[in-house]
């Protein structure tokens, strides 16, 4: 292929095999091996696909992209991973997935210089990402919004900026960990409040919040129970009972929503707190807080919408200097908070991935397993249809469940352990999880454009560890 070709159209994008016999495709083979070539070839010819929306490219760009794909899939950074698990909004695989045209705003914002903090009408100082406050203003309906590094310091500056040296009030019921040592009563201690403890594990009441306010008290916080859920003899005070109690004293109630929820998921309810930011506003609500990279489907960034006073209190403090958020994030946050005021929830992927039915899974399920005993013939993996649950992790409801579906994969003569790290291991890695001694992959979190990759790592199953 002449490296100054340019092409236009997707049709004329050389096809997988075409490219695995190019010269240049030959010197990555010698080098890395067929089947990493082959999957980075069809990254990058989803890249230029992506790119040919735009506008046309240069092959050399495409070889380019190979080249760069294969130094992400082998280097020793950042890899990507087919996620199997089933949980959506998995931390440790970096939780939301991020839409390619928000992805390419951040790219093409990045490249160069842009107003950041610049007011491009007077030309001086501007508000660090100053249409981000707008948009979130418009989709959740709050007066004033401000976007930190992520939801944890969103928390931490909220106590700070609001609490002072005062008291703020919490149930004990919601004294929670969240993982990787966040814990709330660290958390409130570090801001420099006072921790006002009140009500049991399992019960709390209205009375309880009302009693304890007093002259040293600043704020009311409320915390999403997310990743527990607790039954039985309990009882947590409805979000605008309390907002009202609080209200009465002037004092303002911070909740901290953790999943981000903005949009009529019907999560289950149950902890006193509205399932949605603008459910929690709408109580009375005086700050909301929440992460960027659960269920709003962005970057990380952590979200703090609400009263303007309170809001403008929080950017004036010391602390926002040390957790503000970078020009890729608010590029892409800008492209996502657009998608959910339009209603374009298929644009955002975390939300089209929950929204997809059953059946679709299903039917995507058996045409993987048909498909792969065409490809690979002689192959000792066994896959088969499964039904499964999926979980939507990030902190959003440990009730939630969907129903799913995936395949199971189990081998002549590997066991379930020995399969999972081959997968693992694997170029694309594939994590999974292991139920009744095989191996379940939930294809609820698989996007469609991954299964090929899926299905060639499958067959690599055969070579062993
Ligand atoms: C996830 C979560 C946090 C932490 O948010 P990060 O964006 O990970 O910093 C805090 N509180 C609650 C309730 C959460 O669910």
């Amino acid at each position: 292929m002449a490296e100054h070709t340019q092409i236009t159209t997707p049709r004329e994008l050389p096809r997988v095999d075409r490219m695995l016999e190019d010269s240049a495709i030959g010197n990555l083979i010698e080098d890395h091996g067929r089947a990493p070539v082959t999957t980075a070839i069809r990254r990058a010819l989803e890249w230029a696909r992506q790119q040919l929306r735009e506008g046309p490219i240069a092959s050399s760009d495409l070889h380019q992209q190979v080249a760069l794909e294969v130094e992400i899939l082998l280097g020793s950074g950042l890899r990507p991973v087919i996620n199997g698990t089933g949980v959506l909004l998995h931390t440790n695989l970096g939780r939301a997935p991020i839409s390619n045209h928000a992805l390419r705003r951040a790219t093409t914002l990045g490249q160069g210089f842009c107003n950041l903090e610049f007011d491009l009408e007077d030309g001086n100082r501007g508000v660090r990402g100053g249409a981000v406050q707008p948009l979130l203003e418009t989709l959740t309906g709050a007066e004033a919004a401000l976007c930190v590094n992520n939801n944890a310091a969103a928390v931490l500056l909220s106590l700070a900026a609001i609490g002072g040296k005062g008291e703020v009030i919490v149930s004990r019921g919601e004294l929670v960990e969240i993982g990787g040592s966040y814990r709330m009563p660290d958390v409130m201690r570090l801001s420099g409040v006072r921790l006002c403890e009140i009500g049991t594990t399992n019960r709390t009441r209205v009375e309880d919040f009302a009693t304890a306010i007093g002259p040293d008290t600043q704020a009311v916080l409320r915390v999403h129970r997310g990743n527990f859920h607790i039954e039985g003899f309990v009882q947590s005070p409805d979000l605008a009972d309390v907002c009202t109690a609080a209200h009465k004293e002037d004092i303002p109630v911070l909740v901290d929503l953790g999943h981000g929820c903005v949009q009529n998921l019907s999560l289950p309810e149950g902890d006193g707190l509205p399932s949605t930011v603008q459910g929690c506003l709408k109580a009375g609500a005086d700050v909301v807080l929440f992460s960027g990279d659960k269920l709003l489907g962005g970057p990380q960034c952590g979200i703090a919408v609400g009263r303007a006073d309170l809001i403008e209190s929080m950017r004036k403090h010391a602390y926002y200097r040390t957790v503000r958020v970078g020009k890729l994030t608010i590029a892409a946050l800008e492209a996502v908070l657009r998608d959910h005021i339009a209603g374009r929830i298929e644009n955002i992927p975390a939300l089209a991935a929950l929204s997809l039915a059953s059946e679709v899974l299903q039917i995507r399920a058996q045409a993987l397993v048909e498909t792969y005993a065409q490809q690979y013939p002689d192959s000792g993996v066994k896959l088969a249809p499964t039904p499964c649950e999926s979980e939507v992790g990030g902190g959003s409801d440990a009730r939630y469940q969907i129903d799913s579906y995936g395949i199971t994969v189990q081998h002549d003569t590997h066991s379930a352990h020995v399969i999972s790290t081959i997968l693992r291991r694997a170029t694309p890695s594939v994590v999974g999880r292991v139920e009744n001694d095989k191996v379940v992959l939930d294809l609820r979190t698989i996007q469609e454009a991954e299964l090929e990759d899926l299905r060639q790592v499958l067959a690599q199953i055969d070579n062993g560890p």
